[in-house]
């Protein structure tokens, strides 16, 4: 879908919702729909008559990136230029992003507009559109996906008993820049021994401990697209209550991942995982109990995007949605173990994204 595409489904869901215009403050849906990728800019969204608002920084870059909408260079705050723009537009009911404008910025936008304009509170107009990706996209995020794998390795090499886990990190961060990658998308996680119970267990200055499991979940931005994925691997021999566990985490990732269609719901892939781990005892205990997190998320130009699949979610999976699956358990003490991959819904299942072996790793 070309961005045109893109505005033409963002007009119809805010004429159904009467609004004429849309106040788009949010950068990725800004850049979802212009094009452009610098860090200030509001996009006044009326259909054709639609307005960029940026400073004069980022004069040549939106002159050059920006598509579908008049640019305009604000000497003051965009948000003022944006205010005078739907003045100009003589819009009536204006809709902000709600989720993203902070309370004060709403306070001063109401103050410079006249009593005439309605300000409507939405969530999740851009989003929605954003949740299925087009083949480009779906490009851009296997290159993401790829080089957050190539870069397995360097990770694999750095974990070593007494390294800390910041080191760990930052090898592979090292790394992924080198390779290109724009930056990490999000904080790296190396969560080693007792930590690895802790399901986000930032890199820390713990040592890797002669004995347990490491989780590491990482991603990157590449060509404006995040990646992320999960491995757990054990450093010395497991035990062979660690080994059912793993056993029992991967058996799961693997139902979710059969169970992605277009069709089911989020609500189906996340039932599906935790039922295989409910299967799973230890002492009496249905390994479920120690699952607690959502399955996963929609991946794209952020790293959590709709869909969210989680316990009931009715949402409805179709094709060209990326969405991780990523069960977890998770035992004070003992330690933990994630695995995640990225798969994109096709026409008829899923395209599991991530192609690095999930066979336990033992170091
Ligand atoms: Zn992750
Ligand atoms: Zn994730």
């Amino acid at each position: 879908m070309s961005q045109n595409g893109r505005r033409q489904l963002l007009l119809k869901d805010i004429e159904k919702r009467g609004l004429d215009t849309l106040l788009v403050t949010h950068l990725p849906n800004v850049r979802y729909l212009t094009g452009f990728t610098g860090t200030a800019g509001v996009l006044v969204f009326s259909g054709g008559r639609s307005i960029f608002i940026t400073d004069g920084r980022y004069k040549s870059q939106a002159q050059e990136q920006v598509k579908g909408a008049r640019v305009l260079i604000s000497k003051g705050p965009a948000l003022e230029a944006a205010a005078q723009q739907i003045v100009r537009l003589q819009a009536g009911n204006v809709g902000i992003e709600a989720e993203h404008m902070q309370v004060w910025l709403r306070s001063r936008l109401r103050k410079m507009l006249p009593a005439k304009v309605k300000l409507k509170e939405t969530t999740g107009l851009v989003e929605s559109i954003r949740t299925i990706k087009d083949s480009e996209e779906v490009s851009s995020i296997r290159r993401a996906v790829q080089l957050g794998v190539d870069l397995f390795e360097v990770a694999l090499k750095a974990i070593r008993p007494g390294v800390r886990e910041t080191e760990v990190a930052a090898e592979l961060e090292y790394e992924a820049r080198k390779r290109g990658a724009q930056k990490m998308s999000f904080e790296t996680i190396v969560a080693s021994g007792p930590r690895s119970a802790l399901p986000h267990g930032v890199a820390s200055d713990a040592r890797i401990p002669s004995r347990g499991f490491v989780v590491l979940d990482y991603g990157v931005i590449l060509g404006g697209y995040c990646s992320d994925m999960t491995r757990t691997v054990h450093v010395g021999r497991p035990s062979a209550e660690a080994r059912r566990m793993y056993e029992a985490v991967l058996d799961s990732q693997l139902a979710g991942i059969r169970a992605v269609q277009p069709g089911a719901t989020a609500g189906d892939v996340d039932y599906a995982c935790r039922s295989v781990l409910r299967n799973t005892k230890i002492g009496d205990v249905g390994l479920d109990r120690f699952f607690i997190h959502s399955t996963g998320h929609g991946v794209g130009l952020e790293i959590h995007e709709g869909p969210r699949l989680a316990r009931d979610q009715k949402e409805i999976l179709r094709p060209g949605m990326v969405i991780t699956i990523e069960p977890g358990v998770y035992v004070e003490k003992a330690g933990g173990v994630r695995i995640e991959d990225m798969v994109a819904v096709t026409d008829d299942g899923c395209d599991v994204l991530t192609s690095l072996s999930k066979e336990l790793i033992i170091l």
